[in-house]
């Protein structure tokens, strides 16, 4: 299968513990007001990659604890994002942390939801919510939740909510992307 990607960066240490390979799928129907990733919404601007090529990338970021992956809409591409995951975990004992703007109990009922869900160790959900936003750390707005699906970051929940945001900065063919969740003061936020 090919998955519709806005944007990797092989290793970040702003969206989630550890160094994880950040993978921001393209796509989103929900537009939320103050979105800070509006360039990863519309399906007909991102680049579609086979799931066993990136597999691979993500095999090869062994200085990686794991794979964070936002967007864009995650759960509107589960089953390819099951394959991939599926396919990485093959070869290396990655953890999955999954941001999407559905709630828990919606996933389900998705398409290839529930495979994506089996294979996430942490979810954070629920859309972005601008009068929500309270500036904590590694979540866009206060109704958004943290679940630990598995035991894997169960002992590291307190991260999530804590004070202070962290950022950090990537150039791509002169274009700077701030990866982390910034405040929406910061003038240069393009991805979540
Ligand atoms: S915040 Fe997330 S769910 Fe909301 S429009 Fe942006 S990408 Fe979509």
């Amino acid at each position: 299968m090919k998955l519709n990607v806005y944007t990797i960066e092989r290793s970040i240490t702003t969206l989630g513990p550890y160094k994880r390979f950040g993978l921001w799928v393209q796509g989103c129907h929900r537009n939320c007001p103050g979105c800070i990733a509006g360039q990863s919404h519309q399906e007909s601007d991102g680049r579609w990659i086979d799931t066993g090529a990136l597999s691979w990338e993500i095999i090869a970021a062994k200085e990686t604890e794991g794979l964070t992956i936002s967007g864009g809409e995650p759960f509107l591409q589960a089953s390819a994002l099951a394959e991939l995951i599926g396919k990485v975990k093959a070869f290396r004992d990655v953890g999955v942390i999954i941001y999407t703007g559905f709630l828990l109990e919606e996933l389900d009922a998705l398409p290839g939801g529930r495979d994506l869900l089996s294979l996430t160790d942490l979810l954070i959900d629920g859309p972005y919510v601008r009068e929500l936003d309270d500036g904590k750390s590694l979540r866009g707005s206060s109704n958004q939740r943290v679940h630990a699906l598995t035991p894997r970051y169960a002992s590291l929940l307190h991260l999530y909510g804590a004070e202070g945001r962290p950022t950090e900065e990537f150039w791509h063919s002169g274009t700077i992307h701030t990866v982390g969740i910034p405040n929406q003061a910061s003038p240069t936020s393009t991805l979540k």
